[in-house]
């Protein structure tokens, strides 16, 4: 049997030159608590991005939620999301005490669609939180004009949209706030870790606040903050990782072309989107399986091939145990994405091969359903 092929595969510097990132740690014994590594990488993603501010977290669900609660929005104030995202965008509004408010997605690009989120503000509205799922930017213009009829804050969960540009910007601009995760499975990683990047000054504060306890000094606890500090170690993965970030793209690059041009044009199977004036990450390859083979026969033909790709994002958010009985719109087209999505293996080093292996076991399925 063939070597199994995971839905990813983090990406890593070289040993030695990991270690030598670190090396300098067993001298100074300064592990944490916003060392040389963590100033410096900060310094490196703020140029890198073109962002004023970069705040750097222990990952990036703390970033979102600590974020939210900096903001210090009423209880039960309102935030219009999607429910086609990850549990941690949801579960940063609500461990918050705020109320997510769930809006259907676009067709195309599976983002929320600006057009059903204006009919759903309320004087509770505080924020929206759009999604830039697999790294499909938003309509972020709609979303800013929005916003600006009604005085809300736009934050994006970016999580997916590292080293992503839209005419020419990075996501960490758009809006007034973009949290990126830096997991070990993202396209660009910290081991885990997180950033939340902005352009208002005054937010500086309070998110040191808000990831260092309240401690401001020796002698000053301002406010009940938590603990999510990135360390040294992470900070120096970061640096690491940083100085490869256009090669690991172009990589993945090639890979989604190959996957693209050997399914384009099959019935029932809809391939991800191309943006007009955006530069892809390629971070994930979403196919959508609406046709004669189903997503879940699909997904268990490919895992009988040692083959596993995932349902992501499945179940909806509006689905989940915890959250089945808060009140929603209908979401159809999140729920028939939710239904019929699979993303296929993608990663740096999947080799052409690789990629040929798995488009002959899916054209296969296929051919033998329409036969
Ligand atoms: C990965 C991810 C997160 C959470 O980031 P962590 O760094 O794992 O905490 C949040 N939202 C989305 C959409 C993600 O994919």
């Amino acid at each position: 049997m063939s070597e199994k092929i995971l839905v990813t595969r983090s990406s890593m510097p070289s040993f030695e030159e990991y270690c030598a990132e670190i090396r300098p740690l067993w001298d100074s014994r300064w592990l944490t608590n916003m060392g040389v590594k963590h100033d410096e990488f900060q310094e490196r993603l703020r140029r890198f991005l073109g962002c004023p501010h970069v705040a750097l977290f222990t990952n990036g669900h703390l970033a979102l939620e600590l974020f939210l609660s900096a903001m210090r929005f009423p209880r039960g104030a309102e935030i219009i999301t999607t429910p086609f995202t990850f549990a941690s965008t949801i579960h940063a509004i609500v461990r918050n005490g705020l109320v997510p408010v769930f809006a259907d997605i676009r067709p195309d690009t599976y983002t929320l669609d600006p057009a059903l989120v204006e009919p759903l503000v309320t004087p509770k509205t505080a924020a929206i939180l759009p999604v830039h799922v697999y790294g499909h930017v938003c309509d972020v213009e709609a979303f800013d004009a929005i916003a600006g009829r009604h005085r809300l804050l736009v934050v994006y969960d970016a999580a997916h949209a590292f080293g992503v540009r839209y005419k020419g910007l990075s996501p960490a601009v758009l809006g007034d706030a973009a949290m990126f995760s830096f997991h070990a499975t993202k396209v660009f990683h910290t081991i885990e870790g997180g950033a939340l990047c902005f352009k208002h000054p005054g937010w500086v504060r309070p998110l040191d606040d808000m990831k260092n306890f309240g401690i401001r000094d020796e002698d000053t606890v301002a406010i009940p903050g938590g603990n999510a500090k990135m360390s040294e170690f992470q900070a120096a993965m970061g640096l690491c990782n940083l100085r490869h970030i256009d090669g690991e793209i172009a990589k993945r690059k090639s890979v989604v072309e190959r996957y693209r041009r050997r399914l384009a044009g099959v019935p029932g199977l809809r391939l991800p989107p191309v943006q007009p004036r955006v530069e892809s990450n390629y971070a994930y390859f979403p196919v959508l399986f609406d046709g004669p083979v189903s997503r879940d026969r699909m997904r268990s033909v490919l895992a009988g091939h040692g083959i596993f790709a995932r349902k992501y994002f499945y179940p909806l958010a509006t689905r989940y145990d915890c959250y089945a009985s808060l009140p929603s719109a209908p979401t159809p087209v999140a729920e028939r994405v939710a239904q019929s999505v699979l993303t296929l293996p993608l990663f740096a080093d999947l080799a052409p091969g690789e990629v040929d292996r798995i488009c002959d076991v899916i054209l296969g399925e296929f051919a033998r359903a329409t036969s």
